[in-house]
């Protein structure tokens, strides 16, 4: 059985080279994601061009997300780089300090903090190894007593407990940031530390923008990793193609106790609103310097799985780890291994559903067929990508192959769970059509005389949205 659950490399360093980015591919990798809180935007243009390079030559569909890095909740710097905190004493974030920090005092990125935040308050730094509490707030000043000390550098993150910093999703340099990533087409644009539908529409609307001139519309991820996010995810999901579930930033805002919990709800709940979903951050972070895993993370990485995710990431493990290929192997073992263990119940599934749309019941049709006559695979001839989406919305153990003329579709479609994209030439005759999928899986060496398997396309041929017919084949 091969692999359904997508994995998404982030490039840094440690896999910037076309070897590396070879090798990774061939190891596992569907989605590069480019983070854009490092680098230039000429840094991100070369990868990215590198990326579509290497891809084309491994002959594999693989998507480009541009992680845009949102608004910079941060301290500034201290003399010496760094500071250390110990529990009790008194520590003051001065928006107004230009000078550089010193043990009792630093200076601010974030110059709203002081609004943002009363007496009372927690905040956590440096990814919420220290804690700090707001004992007061004078003018630009916020004053603390540290909880739990630390060493601090420069530039570390704050987090509020709970939420409720004001800065917005979008600042001026995602909005540069979205040009860039334009200019290449990526398939995926990610926002960070969105609070409502209105962040991502407003993303939508600059990235449509951006990429009128290639007439390119990337599909958008929200970044769930705000506190004020959660009772607005449904809201947000709607608005969006996708969301990744940032357990960094989540866990400092929620408390770590409640994310195991929030991801189940979040899979969960976009599955059945039709979207994407990536589980990120930590998945084998030990591997940044270990060749393997702990048995802590690959559980981690098979519940993930066994919660419905669409991909797993890997964050510093491929972009500045010591072993960012062997880390994507171990990766994609997981995830096959879990997916055998997963039960499929389609008739369980579709119980009570009613299905509006014409092409939704045809691609539900094609599942159900498939499973209860043992199909090899189905294939869905789509243009837009949603029948091979709606398809892998369930659980099944049918290899879904998602064939399009499309190369923007064939790469959105890298990130679907259980689809494997395909690239077909364009057809207007629709038996011909057919039977260039079906050799094309007969070149690949997928089907064998006697085969059976379902497929779905539209007539007439070439409309998105236009999926109305099922047909189930034997290979001849
Ligand atoms: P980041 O997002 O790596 O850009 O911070 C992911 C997360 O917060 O988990
Ligand atoms: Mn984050």
């Amino acid at each position: 059985m091969p692999r359904q659950t997508k994995i998404v490399a982030t490039l840094g360093p440690a896999s910037s080279s076309p070897e590396v980015m070879e090798r990774l591919i061939a190891a596992g990798v569907d989605v590069v994601r480019l983070n854009f809180s490092h680098g230039t935007a000429q840094d991100h243009i070369d990868r990215a061009t590198m990326v579509r390079a290497a891809a084309d030559r491994a002959g594999r569909a693989v998507a480009i997300m541009a992680d845009l890095q949102g608004p910079k909740i941060r301290v500034g710097k201290f003399e010496g780089g760094r500071t250390v905190l110990v529990a009790g004493q008194r520590f003051v974030l001065d928006a107004a300090h230009d000078e550089p920090g010193t043990n009792e005092i630093v200076g601010l990125d974030y110059k709203e903090l002081p609004r943002d935040v009363k007496p009372g308050d927690t905040l956590l730094l440096n990814d919420g190894l220290i804690e700090l509490t707001v004992e007061d707030v004078r003018n630009e000043q916020v004053v603390t007593t540290v909880k739990t000390g630390g060493d601090l550098s420069n530039n570390k993150g704050i987090n509020k407990k709970g939420g409720g910093l004001t800065a917005p999703a979008l600042t001026g340099k995602d909005m540069e940031d979205i040009k860039t990533a334009m200019s290449f087409q990526c398939e995926y644009l990610a926002v960070s530390f969105p609070k409502s539908a209105t962040d991502m529409e407003m993303a939508r609307q600059l990235a449509n923008v951006a990429g009128e001139k290639w007439r390119h519309k990337p599909g958008l991820i929200a970044k769930i990793e705000r506190s004020e996010a959660i009772p607005q995810l449904e809201a947000i999901l709607k608005a969006s193609d996708g969301i990744m579930v940032a357990r960094g930033d989540l866990a400092i805002e929620v408390g770590n106790a409640s994310v195991p919990a929030l991801q189940k709800r979040m899979l969960k709940m976009a599955r059945a609103m039709d979207k994407v979903t990536i589980t990120a951050t930590q998945m084998m972070e030990s591997m940044i310097v270990n060749p393997v895993p702990t048995r802590a993370e690959v559980s981690d990485v098979a519940n993930a799985v066994h919660d419905g995710t669409d991909a797993v990431m890997l964050s510093a493990e491929t972009a500045a780890g010591k072993y960012p290929v062997e880390t994507v192997e171990a990766m994609a073992q997981i995830c096959v291994e879990a997916e055998r263990a997963e039960e499929v119940r389609p008739d369980a599934d579709f119980t009570n559903k009613h299905f509006g749309r014409i092409d939704q019941a045809i691609a539900m049709g094609a599942l159900f067929t498939a499973f209860h006559l043992g199909c090899k695979a189905i294939l869905a001839l789509t243009e837009s990508g949603s029948t091979a989406l709606w398809m892998s919305r369930y659980r099944s153990h049918t290899p879904i192959f998602g064939v399009t003329t499309q190369p923007v579709t064939l790469r959105r479609m890298a990130l679907y769970r259980n689809v494997r994209p395909i690239l077909m030439p364009n057809h207007h005759d629709r038996d011909t059509a057919l039977l260039d999928a079906e050799k094309i899986l007969v070149d690949r060496g997928v089907f064998k005389p006697g085969d059976t398997y379902a497929i779905t396309c539209g007539e007439p041929m070439g409309h998105p949205g236009g999926t109305n017919m099922l047909k189930v084949c034997r290979v001849a």
